[in-house]
């Protein structure tokens, strides 16, 4: 791949690994589009796209969207002009059958993958660093209990209101969504690296040096 500055990528990792963060400097990096799902769904609906207007129907009905929909809508903008300068795909996919859609979509469009990147925290690391955030009864601000703890231990530094963990950050719910995660993606790993894309990631490490990894397993 070495020099080739047309890469198209996909990066993955569990929640809590940071890779929102590589995500933003890789594509500053490499100079190449960031093709987030997410940010994607809310653009399609927004400008009312054919793939669009069918993802909110499903949305409106409180219905999970289908694959082939959100197939659909990736494939559309991965045929957009940026993204011929190179992407990075983040989001998607997040199950087998996507894995194969998007490869069979890839195949049409005559676009070859150049690598996976998946961001590797150990779970218990993940744990920690998704269950740490406490937030403040009086002014809602937010803390974290290893990254960002308060001077005085549970009280506020702004208005020395208590500090209470929400409900979506206990250890039930953030272990039962690990093991959705892992459920899900682990076959993906397996997928990718069967295909000699898989380039695994220890995302364990100060922010700047996952970034020196992710480049320089690119490079070789
Ligand atoms: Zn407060």
């Amino acid at each position: 791949m070495g020099g080739d500055c047309k890469l198209k990528l996909l990066i993955m990792g569990p929640p809590g690994a940071g890779k929102g963060t590589q995500a933003e400097v890789l594509i500053k990096e490499l100079n190449i589009t960031h093709v987030s799902t997410g940010d994607m769904f809310r653009a399609a609906i927004k400008e009312g796209t054919e793939m669009g207007k069918k993802a909110k129907e499903y949305m409106d009905a409180g219905k999970l969207v289908p694959d082939e929909v959100v197939v659909g809508m990736v494939k559309e903008r991965l045929s957009q002009p940026d993204c011929s300068q190179g992407f990075l795909l983040d989001g998607f996919p997040r199950t087998l059958p996507q894995a194969d859609a998007l490869s069979i979509t890839l195949d049409q469009m005559g676009v070859v993958l150049d690598g996976v990147i998946n961001i590797d925290v150990a779970r218990e690391k993940l744990m920690a660093r998704l269950t740490g955030r406490r937030v403040c009864k009086g002014c809602g601000a937010s803390y974290h209990v290893i990254f960002n703890p308060p001077a005085t231990e549970s009280k506020c530094n702004s208005c020395g209101g208590e500090l209470y963990q929400r409900d979506d950050d206990n250890e039930a719910t953030v272990s039962n969504r690990l093991d959705v995660y892992e459920a899900q993606t682990q076959p993906l790993i397996d997928y990718y690296k069967g295909k000699g894309l898989l380039f695994n990631i220890d995302g364990d490490q100060d922010i700047n040096k996952v970034l020196a990894d992710i480049l320089a397993v690119l490079k070789r």
